[in-house]
């Protein structure tokens, strides 16, 4: 694609990568037929291909975004199937941030988005004020009606969850078997309060699969919520401060991982280095850091699965994340782990597609993410599963909110049933 960026624009570090990414696209619109939204509406401007002319539009002229740009920049759910598909390698997810934080400065939302973004870039990324909300979320159950539709829904959800047992505090915990491995793991914001048996089935194997595993507490929020929020300040000081944290625990013994068992999140801690690249005090931390972030199922994956142990004769339906299977291109691993414990695993239609989570889009864009959601359900429910397994909070919690569908199957992280493989306890939602 031709660009006529001004040369004082390209000095920007961010506009020449932003160039760079543009003139790698050949304008071919092979990733239209990938794009979840373009599959819905049906628009070129709703397809990555239009989103792409529109921050070329903007970027280049330097104008402030238009309500159209906002419109269909929104709509992106981010997924990033349409970089799996692109035979160019136009790396869209860099393009789409500079997108965003453009948007977020020199666009004008109503009273009402930036109330509810600001909430959620506040309230989201901070366990304290997170776990403060959900007991109000409790409490006032019986408001929820006076609610907007799409925040209802996620209110319903969590007024009604039943969070089972303890969340991860900061620690030490030892392996059960020859010490090999230590890593440390990042236990997430969101995820560690609304399942915190996601972390925990994730220390159980890793110290069965001789890790040690460092809970650090200066590490919470990835960074990820703030920063498709287009708030790049607030996603910097996560970003900065887990970078620090992680350092200095690799400088007093080495670190031969970081673990991330929310995709969403390992995306974001993969791509530090990126994001930090023109940080002079940082770039090289952040560098680090990235190539220390593992999923725990490529983790494992690497090291070997060990001790599988399953007798029950399961059918696991897998709903592969976007951001494991299009961000980190990590696809067959589940399915082979999942295999090796014993399970049959079955995959859904359409696995490629978003089922309309996507971080705060569920909240954000509730009529979307209901057309995707109901799809993703439809597929999952044709396979006839015992059980759904997916690897992010965030899907998962995606599956269990439908209003209109509801699931008669246990939705669990894949983790969970890779721990029960190998001698752990059965996840409790199966119970
Ligand atoms: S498939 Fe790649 S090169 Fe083709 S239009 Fe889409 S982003 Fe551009
Ligand atoms: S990230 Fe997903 S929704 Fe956005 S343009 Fe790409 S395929 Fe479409």
């Amino acid at each position: 694609m031709q660009t006529k960026f001004p040369l004082s624009q390209i000095n920007d570090p961010n506009i020449k990568d932003a160039n760079d990414i543009l003139r790698s696209c050949v304008h071919c619109g092979f990733c239209n037929s990938s794009c979840p939204t373009y599959l819905l509406m049906g628009d070129e401007l709703d397809g990555p291909r239009g989103r792409i002319y529109l921050i070329k539009e903007m970027l280049e002229n330097d104008r402030p975004a238009s309500p159209v740009d906002v419109k269909h920049l929104d709509r992106c759910l981010g997924c990033l199937s349409c970089m799996t598909a692109c035979p160019s390698g136009v790396n869209y997810m860099h393009l789409m941030e500079y997108g965003r934080r453009h948007i977020e400065q020199t666009y004008r939302r109503s009273f009402f988005e930036r109330l509810v973004r600001n909430f959620l870039g506040v309230v989201l990324p901070n366990p304290k004020i997170f776990k403060f909300m959900l007991g109000l979320a409790v409490i006032f159950r019986g408001f929820k009606k006076f609610l907007p539709r799409n925040l209802r829904k996620t209110a319903h959800y969590v007024s009604n969850l039943k969070i089972q047992g303890k969340v991860v505090t900061p620690n030490r915990y030892m392996p059960i078997s020859k010490h090999k491995y230590r890593v440390g793991m990042l236990t997430g914001c969101v995820q560690s309060q609304l399942n915190p048996e996601i972390n925990k089935a994730t220390i159980r194997l890793l110290n069965r699969h001789g890790c040690e595993v460092i809970v650090i507490e200066d590490v919470e929020c990835c960074g990820a919520l703030n920063l498709h929020l287009g708030q790049k300040a607030k996603a910097f000081k996560h970003i900065k401060s887990n970078v620090d944290a992680w350092c200095n625990e690799a400088e007093r013994s080495k670190l031969d991982a970081i673990i991330v068992n929310t995709s969403g999140c390992g995306t974001t801690v993969k791509d530090y280095g990126h994001l930090l690249r023109d940080d002079e005090k940082y770039s090289q931390k952040a560098k680090n850091i990235s190539l220390l972030s593992v999923d725990i199922i490529e983790f494992i994956s690497r090291i070997g699965l060990r001790g599988t142990s399953i007798e029950e004769k399961l059918t696991v339906a897998y709903q592969a994340p976007c951001s494991l299977q299009h961000g980190q291109l990590i696809r067959d691993e589940p399915l082979e782990l999942l295999k090796a414990c014993g399970f049959e695993v079955v995959v859904p239609n359409h696995e490629d597609l978003c089922c309309g989570a996507a971080g705060t889009y569920h909240i954000l864009q509730g009529k979307l993410s209901e057309e995707l959601q109901t799809k993703k359900i439809k597929s999952l429910v044709e396979c006839s599963p015992d059980i759904i397994a997916t690897g992010n909070v965030g899907c998962m919690m995606q599956l269990k909110t439908s209003e209109t569908n509801i699931l008669s199957f246990p939705v669990v992280h894949t983790v969970e049933l890779l721990d029960w493989g190998t001698g752990g306890p059965k996840p409790p939602s199966m119970n």
